[in-house]
């Protein structure tokens, strides 16, 4: 039997894993000492590999290359040749007829590593001609990259998911650790366990509630609010860092009028939480010697998410919190390489490297390095403005690489009809998928486990994963397909292995060039910014408490609180707020193909909802149920949970059958364009 180290795929908590491979294929899976899990594992990790060996649970893997020659007729397999050829004619039609515009693509947060990233958006630019790319971080850390980076000029974690446990306050503010990144949670408990306080806002009583020192259980839909009062009490009763506010912040007085208004009695009236807690909270966190404010798509996933992330960081600024060890602001990226398509150019405004598409010199580089003149100088489109730029008749064409927006994006019948709307589309999966089924051509891809590469954490650590077992069918690693659509495109684009894409990324991304294959294989683990070959990576960010704004100081940020934009009424009066499934993975395409996660939890998907609304409504446990909104209908198992608040109903978003996006609304964030998922108005009956 063969140990072969590799990341799990199942978080941005880059746990370090063994997988056990015996004739070619994986029997096991063991924690390995990797920097985030010191030998820890979650349920995912021991138990997610066995999908490897297509055990055909919920789909088959895809083995062969398949298109359709009309939207009525059946897929057919054929060979690599003829789908390549097939999907390379209708593009290059499609962009001759309506201009390289027209077309969509997307990165992938998932398994396929950053070389596949890179070289997706080295076609979308360089081949395509267009900066319509963009990937799930749009729907999920979309506002925190937004907003930190106004406030700090970065829109990543300051500070390492290691250092967590040395704090000596964890603030954690929407967020879910326990279900979404259980080995981070384990870090949250030993901070607890070395004295630390812990303080948790969130409308549910979550597990990690259950260590609180503090649980403010604001009402739905008032996150600004509450941010706010925080301020107004770091401020009025003189707990802010008076000198580190004064030497690296700016943008003090207006701030200070803001949240004049939030007293923690007015947020009372508006969040619920009572103004003694409010008051409560800010001395426990500006009262600790060192403090990290934590947060997951609790505050990311609203129509004020941005301003919120803005506010965060204010709490952080006011705190000195920043540019020492065992702090900062934690934004806990969700899927698994989710920061490394970000840190790559998966992103309509930035190159890789988050270098601006509006920049002329970071274009003109890229254009030197990659041969070419004129690359688009406009930020491209969203993954959440496709159905409406469908419907506007401006997108044709949709390249999908690793995603299911059939089944993860808001308002799924709007998605689905705009896919139908399309002319052509291209899945890149490896399985067959909700949007794979809505495909002309779909290309069978390797998975994880069976190619390598680079992923990157949510603390922006860079790691190396390997192949353990060789691929059945006739499949190929991303970044082959990818190569073989440009150079039929006419772009020759000739990589023979994922380290010449590492090295010419390098080359082009300044933070990133002393991250050489070689020395992650040596050290385990590269945080960027890490500029030169000497150079040991950067755990935390701001030592010199130079931040990368125009003017290098914070800015101090805060406006007012809006309402959601969903209107709860007599005809819908639950809110309905989308969470994770803590046994499976985004929409199950791996999860739920393993015999042991699948066990665990299976269709339909479940609804949790408060014992006095499921009285009130007739509604037993595991009782099946009818959810309702001003969009769709679907059905669920009723879940009776007084964890949770009354009022609001509880969905993960991981099924077929009870997919609760077909409820969602597209209602976005106005900067960063993420949806609602929070808060739509939903009505439930017994059936
Ligand atoms: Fe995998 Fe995340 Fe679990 Fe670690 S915490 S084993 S990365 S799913």
């Amino acid at each position: 039997m063969e140990k072969v180290l590799t990341v799990c795929p199942y978080c941005g908590s880059g746990c370090k894993i063994n997988l056990l491979v015996e004739n070619d294929q994986v029997i096991g899976a063991e924690p390995a000492q990797g920097v985030t899990n010191q030998g820890e594992l979650c349920l995912k990790g021991y138990y997610g590999w066995d999908f490897l060996n297509d055990p055909k649970l919920l789909t088959p893997r895809l083995r062969k290359p398949l298109i359709r020659r009309t939207r009525d007729s059946a897929f057919e397999e054929v060979s690599w040749y003829e789908a390549i050829n097939f999907a390379a004619t209708r593009l290059q039609e499609i962009k001759h007829k309506y201009g390289p515009d027209s077309i969509m693509l997307t990165g992938s947060a998932r398994g396929p590593g950053n070389e596949a990233n890179y070289v997706m958006q080295k076609f979308a630019r360089a081949v395509v001609g267009t900066n319509n790319i963009d990937h799930c971080a749009r729907v999920c850390h979309g506002p925190s990259v937004a907003g930190l980076q106004v406030t700090l000029g970065n829109g990543a974690m300051s500070n390492s998911v290691e250092e967590i446990e040395n704090t000596k306050c964890v603030f954690v503010f929407g967020y879910n650790a326990a279900v979404s990144h259980p080995i981070v949670a384990r870090r949250i408990l030993k901070a607890k366990e070395k004295g630390a306080k812990i303080i948790v806002c969130d409308p549910r009583f979550i597990e990690t509630a259950r260590i609180a020192d503090l649980w403010l259980p604001l009402k739905n839909g008032t996150n600004m609010a509450l941010v706010n009062a925080f301020a107004h009490v770091l401020l009025e009763e003189n707990l802010y860092d008076k000198d580190f506010v004064a030497k690296y912040t700016e943008g003090l007085d207006d701030y200070k009028a803001t949240v004049a208004k939030y007293t923690p009695e007015y947020a009372e009236k508006i969040t619920g939480v009572p103004a003694q807690q409010i008051r409560e909270a800010m001395r426990m966190y500006a009262g600790a010697e060192t403090a990290t404010v934590m947060w997951g798509m609790g505050v990311t996933q609203w129509s004020q998410a941005v301003d919120v992330v803005k506010g965060l960081s204010g709490l952080a600024l006011l705190t000195g919190n920043l540019g020492k060890p065992s702090c900062g602001v934690a934004p806990v990226r969700g899927q698994n390489n989710v920061q490394g398509a970000c840190d790559h150019g998966a992103l309509p405004n930035m190159l890789p490297g988050y270098q601006p598409v509006t920049d002329a010199a970071a274009r003109a580089k890229f254009e030197k390095a990659w041969g070419v003149s004129n690359l688009p100088d406009k930020p491209g489109v969203c993954l959440t403005e496709v159905p409406k730029m469908v419907k506007a008749g401006k997108l044709k064409a949709y390249y999908i690489f690793g995603e299911d927006p059939a089944q993860t994006d808001p308002d799924l019948h709007e998605v689905r009809e705009s896919m139908r709307d399309l002319e052509f589309v291209i899945c890149q999966e490896i399985f067959m998928t909700k949007t794979a089924m809505m495909a002309d051509v779909v290309f069978p891809a390797t998975s994880w486990g069976e190619h390598e590469g680079v992923y990157s954490s949510c603390d922006r650590g860079f790691q190396r994963f390997y192949k353990a077992i060789e691929p059945q069918g006739d499949v190929k690693p991303d970044w082959e397909i990818i190569s073989l659509m440009a150079t039929a495109m006419g772009y020759p684009m000739k990589y023979s292995n994922t380290q010449e894409i590492w090295d010419e990324l390098r080359e082009l991304c300044p933070i990133y060039y002393g991250a050489t294959y070689e020395k992650m294989a040596g050290l385990g683990y590269i945080q960027w910014p890490c500029p030169d070959l000497d150079h040991p990576g950067t755990p935390y960010l701001y030592a010199d408490k130079k931040f990368q704004t125009p003017s290098g100081k914070g800015l101090l940020f805060a406006c007012e609180w809006r309402p959601p934009m969903e209107k709860v009424d007599a005809a819908y009066p639950l809110i309905l707020s989308t969470v994770r499934e803590v046994g499976h993975y985004s929409c199950r395409t791996m999860t739920g193909n393993c015999h042991a996660l699948q066990t665990l939890a299976d269709e339909p998907g479940y609804i949790s909802m408060h014992s006095k609304d499921a009285k009130a409504l007739g509604i037993s446990d595991q009782h099946l149920v009818s959810i309702s909104s001003r969009r769709g209908k679907i059905i669920a198992r009723a879940d009776i949970d007084d964890r949770i608040n009354e009022g609001a109903v509880y969905m993960t978003y991981q099924w077929w059958v009870g997919a609760c996006n077909e409820l969602t609304a597209e209602h976005l964030d106005p900067i960063s364009k993420t949806p609602e998922y929070k808060y739509s108005a939903v009505k439930v009956e017994a059936i």
